[in-house]
């Protein structure tokens, strides 16, 4: 009797045991995953931003009545300057021209820290070899020459996010930049997936106040052109820079609405918090 009592002590004890190990080790699973989960939604919300953010459309189709000095090849090349890093969205269609304009505006490529393909079409891609890729972090789309594929969401440094990219065709990513007191200043290729959903994506992220790049709308008709400005609006965009491959359609619109940038090859850019977007030259 006493024996049997041990024995099923024992085995009561042993069942516990398994019993509380189990428990522990679900409880531990699901909380760690709950961790991981609010991980990635904290990476997603802007933890910071910059001071200001300076552009400088180096390559575009867009010619500049003032300064007939530059090559307005099609494609879109624009250097950022923020801080503490030096960017370059897209390369436009050549070294040459890339080199040739960036001389000329007194953009040293030597200097550049980053560099974002928005997507594998060669009036964006074609003017990379111009910068020594081996020694930059070239962030793109899949499909384009970049030594670092973005697939998701990539916050490269606080407030300086890579977005997602979106199935145009191509894939195309952009780029957001978070300014301090100001919001959003998003970057775009070519806007391929549509200049709606790339502002609804990245607005999950940031508020995006400016627009810059090109809009893909060059063939769309009138109607077309105020639907989108009106969700663009409805969005939170206040300025668009609209460039490329936007056309003139939308452009007017924009101007009619207060809403345009009206910049072209070799425009200065300004973003800060004290003076919201405008136009150095
Ligand atoms: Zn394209
Ligand atoms: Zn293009």
């Amino acid at each position: 009797m006493v024996n049997e009592t041990n024995v099923n002590l024992v085995i009561m004890v042993i069942v516990l045991v398994l019993i509380g190990f189990i428990f522990i080790s679900i409880s531990y699973f699901v909380l760690h995953h709950r961790f991981e989960q609010s991980q990635v939604t904290v990476s997603t919300s802007p933890r910071g931003g910059v001071g200001w953010v300076e552009a400088v459309v180096v390559v575009d189709n867009t010619p500049s009545l003032s300064n007939s000095n530059l090559l307005t090849a099609w494609g879109l090349s624009i250097y950022i300057r923020i801080p503490d890093m030096e960017i370059l969205f897209d390369t436009g269609p050549s070294p040459n021209v890339l080199r040739y304009n960036a001389e000329r505006l007194g953009v040293n490529l030597s200097r550049i820290d980053v560099v974002v393909l928005s997507h594998e079409h060669g009036d964006h891609v074609g003017g990379l070899q111009a910068l020594n890729a081996n020694s930059v972090a070239v962030y793109g789309a899949p499909g384009t020459p970049a030594n670092r594929v973005v697939n998701n969401t990539l916050e490269i440094s606080p407030g300086i996010y890579i977005l997602k990219p979106l199935y145009g065709p191509p894939w195309e990513t952009s780029l957001l930049i978070n300014v301090n007191g100001y919001g959003g200043i998003l970057f775009v290729g070519c806007s391929h997936p549509g200049i709606v959903n790339i502002v609804q994506n990245a607005v999950k992220i940031a508020r995006v106040k400016t627009v810059i790049g090109g809009l893909h709308l060059a063939g769309a008709s009138e109607e077309e052109c105020i639907s989108i400005v009106e969700k663009l609006k409805a969005l939170g965009v206040e300025k668009i820079g609209a460039i490329h491959c936007s056309g003139d359609t939308i452009r007017n619109i924009l101007a009619k609405e207060n809403m345009l940038l009206n910049i072209h090859v070799g425009s200065r850019i300004m973003v800060s918090k004290e003076g919201g977007a405008f136009i150095i030259n």
